[in-house]
């Protein structure tokens, strides 16, 4: 962490400044330079780990100076010591997760998949708060049921939040499902063929659908950041004609199961576009 905020990890941008590499370019991407804001939030390797954790972070604007005057500007907009304490051991061993993983990945070409490195990063947190103090248990499942921007569902209930890219013309979707308690139960990320992040936005809630009408989950909650979309799929507007068939499909679903559509806030349906 010390590293990491004073910008001193050999990320390849910085080895590449030290005449250590001969090419800046993340080596997981290859797309972008690797400086820390890229390695630990940018990547869409790294984004897929963010959107899987249930910190919701939003990531550092292009203006902002460091992440540790990034990680600053979060602690403060926390609401208790118990949130912030579980806001900064979660994103420690988040980033301590990716960064470990980022560097199997450059010695070992294996690349770790995003729900498993949320899964240990959730677990090497729990154990810390337990060993630093026993009563953090109870700390964390109470920042878990009320963080300041993720609502989970009502109990017995599950959460589904979609989200959908296009960029330089890939697209890909993600679904992340959780419990009453916050808890991630699993998820799911893959490339899509789509021409607009209007499609790409759909085809993630539709993912989110099939996944609940196959499975008759009786009570679901599924959430989008996409205004338009939710927009869309509560008028009784025609479509556009090249989402038409993708929102009927969803409003069929809609039609024949229990389903709760909402908008969310971009903060509280993910942590790194
Ligand atoms: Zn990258």
């Amino acid at each position: 962490m010390c590293k990491l905020c004073v910008n001193a990890l050999a990320t390849k941008e910085n080895f590449y400044k030290k005449n250590c590499s001969p090419s800046p370019n993340c080596p997981i991407c290859h797309d972008r330079i690797e400086p820390v804001k890229h390695m630990l939030f940018e990547c869409d390797w790294t984004r897929a780990v963010w959107f899987s954790s249930s910190l919701t972070l939003i990531p550092p604007s292009p203006g902002t100076s460091s992440v540790l005057q990034w990680l600053d500007t979060r602690i403060a907009a926390t609401t208790s010591k118990k949130e912030s304490s579980y806001l900064i051991s979660g994103f420690a061993f988040v980033a301590w997760s990716i960064w470990t993983a980022r560097n199997k990945f450059v010695f070992e070409h294996n690349l770790v998949c995003p729900l498993l490195i949320i899964k240990s990063a959730s677990q090497a947190q729990s154990e810390f708060l337990s060993l630093l103090n026993s009563s953090c248990l109870e700390s964390l499942s109470s920042v878990i049921n009320y963080p300041s921007q993720w609502i989970p569902p009502p109990v017995l209930s599950v959460k589904f939040n979609c989200d959908g890219t296009f960029k330089r013309g890939s697209a890909s979707i993600g679904v992340v499902r959780r419990n009453s308690d916050g808890s991630l139960i699993n998820g799911l990320g893959c490339k899509v063929n789509v021409i607009s992040s209007l499609q790409s936005e759909l085809l993630a809630i539709r993912k989110a659908y099939m996944i609940i009408t196959q499975q008759r989950i009786a009570h679901s909650i599924v959430e989008s950041d996409c205004k338009v979309v939710v927009h869309l799929l509560q008028s009784d507007n025609a479509p556009p004609w090249d989402s038409a068939v993708v929102i009927e499909d969803i409003r069929f679903m809609a039609s024949v199961s229990s389903i709760s559509f909402s908008f969310v806030a971009r903060s509280g349906n993910r942590a790194a576009h």
